[in-house]
């Protein structure tokens, strides 16, 4: 038996989940098939959460335009859906004058672009604020409205949001075959499972070529594109107040190094081709390139202070600019591919652009019941010590501190378990366990106790991220309370 949508979504990452919860403004049944066991399992976990002004995209294209729409709208949408957003502002730096001359064309091209407040700024200017900065510096491009976010989350809390607002995601629902009758495309899995929906909508990612294919729509390529990047631990006093770029080249926007929402030093990425479209592996060779580099800016910086390091692979397409567009040949077909940086910051202008097409599309009338707002999990971290022991008093799981490094409660796992997550990477994006000093050494096996226990499954049965990425390998003993 198939399930029968109006709409269907391929791919649960910030622009799937964006457009899902846009179309829950409009009276549709729909859904988002994905193939792992959570949002945000692609690009959208391993960015760097950077909400970009829009003086880089070349003008006229669908990066220019939806970078700058995307900006514009950032702040709203997170205050909607209680998602930290810190307008830092930032700037690229220049150490001579050719790179001084880039900077030039990048403050006419922003202008162009609609960017507003984008001034040069000298060299006494950029040491007087980021006194941290390599002497060496001799102008930069100061953008005010750039800003930083954390990209997971928002895609966990736009996913929370749709579904309050009705919309279904369907998980471990890998798209492998899409055939069409008259009304409706036949959509199916992996595990044989069937979804018919009269639109569907192509957001799947480094694999957004093969769905488009697989649909018998337009034939582009896209060719995944590593970067690499280090955490560095929460320092006492954050080296710098703002993103910090260096000139673009032709390789991308460069590597930059930025205070995180969540208090660290984000330094990445570099840019790499890799064969594999799920090689999210790091290399010493990729990551000294970025230290390297980005020394050269920061020149305190201290491989000491590294927590941890991670790589994400950018969707980079052939036509080389986001490719969002009903297919000309194939009705219906709609790809959002392509969807490289600046993708995170386009998400909400991307979401709205391909609801109001879609809602055209379909002559779907307004959900009046449509509510914006999503509230996040309360943070032990973030409340008073007052705030802290009212809120153990209504729920003393709030008080049993199970990440100590980061300060992670009880209670916000079992709410991040409520809210869907069934991972330990799940809970680890939801609440931040596993995310500091020790990254989960502390907290790994108490985390694994409470899902175990919440979800009513075996120990054995949790993974790391779903499918095949079991943590403990076999039962050797447990206690009489069945304690591994
Ligand atoms: C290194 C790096 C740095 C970046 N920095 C920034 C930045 O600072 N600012 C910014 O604005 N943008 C940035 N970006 C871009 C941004 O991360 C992406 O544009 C955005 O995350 C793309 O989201 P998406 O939903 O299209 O793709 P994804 O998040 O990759 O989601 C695609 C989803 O499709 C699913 N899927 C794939 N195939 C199938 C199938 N057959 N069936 C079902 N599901 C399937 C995947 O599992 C995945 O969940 C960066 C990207 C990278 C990689």
């Amino acid at each position: 038996m198939s399930r029968i949508y109006d709409v269907a979504v391929i791919g649960a990452g910030v622009i799937g989940m964006s457009i899902l919860r846009e179309l829950t403004r409009y009276r549709l049944k729909i859904c988002s098939l994905e193939k792992m066991e959570d949002v945000a399992e692609g690009a959208s976990k391993a960015n760097s959460g950077i909400v970009h002004a829009g003086y880089d995209p070349i003008e006229g294209t669908k990066k220019a335009r939806f970078n700058v729409e995307g900006n514009n709208i950032f702040a709203d949408v997170c205050n909607e859906l209680d998602v930290e957003y810190k307008m830092i502002g930032s700037l690229v730096v220049a150490f001579d004058d050719y790179e001084i001359n880039v900077l030039e064309e990048l403050l006419q091209r922003g202008r162009r672009n609609g960017v507003k407040g984008l001034e040069i700024k000298s060299q006494e200017w950029v040491l007087a604020n980021e006194p941290n900065l390599s002497r060496n510096i001799k102008a930069a491009l100061f953008a005010p409205y750039s800003g930083i976010t954390n990209p997971y989350k928002l895609t966990v809390a736009l996913f929370e949001n749709a579904i309050q607002n009705g919309a279904e995601v369907i998980f471990g629902f890998e798209v492998c075959r899409i055939e069409k009758d008259d009304d409706f495309f036949i959509v199916r899995s992996a595990d044989d499972r069937v979804v018919r929906a009269r639109i569907l909508i192509n957001c799947a990612g480094v694999y957004a070529d093969e769905i488009s294919r697989m649909a018998g729509a337009r034939n582009f390529k896209i060719y995944p594109r590593r970067g690499q990047y280090y955490i560095l631990d929460k320092p006492k006093k954050l080296p710098v107040n703002r993103v910090i770029f260096q000139v673009p080249t032709e390789k991308g926007k460069g590597i930059l190094v930025t205070p995180t929402v969540d208090g660290n030093v984000l330094v990445g990425p570099n840019s790499e081709y890799v064969d594999s479209k799920d090689d999210t592996s790091t290399t010493q060779e990729g990551l000294d390139e970025v230290f390297e580099k980005a020394r050269k800016v920061l020149p305190s910086l201290s491989k000491r202070d590294v927590i941890t390091i991670f790589s994400g692979i950018r969707a980079t397409p052939d036509t080389h600019d986001f490719i969002i567009e009903e297919d000309e040949d194939v009705k219906n077909f709609i790809n959002v591919a392509g969807i490289e940086s600046p993708g995170l910051t386009s998400s909400m202008a991307i979401g709205k652009y391909v609801a109001e097409l879609v809602s055209d599309k379909l002559n779907a009338k307004r959900n009046l019941d449509f509510n914006p707002y999503r509230e996040d999990i309360k943070r032990f971290s973030k409340l008073s010590n007052k705030e802290r022991e009212e809120m153990i008093k209504l729920n003393p799981r709030f008080g049993n501190i199970v990440c100590r490094c980061e300060l992670v409660s009880e209670y916000e796992i079992i709410e991040a378990i409520k809210r869907g997550a069934t991972t330990v990477d799940g809970i680890k994006r939801r609440t931040r366990a596993g995310m500091g000093r020790c990254q989960g050494g502390f907290c790994l096996p108490r985390v694994m106790d409470i899902l175990s226990r919440e979800l009513k499954i075996d120990k054995t049965q949790i993974t790391k991220f779903g499918k095949n990425s079991y943590i403990l390998t076999e039962k050797r003993w447990e206690d009489k309370n069945g304690k591994i």
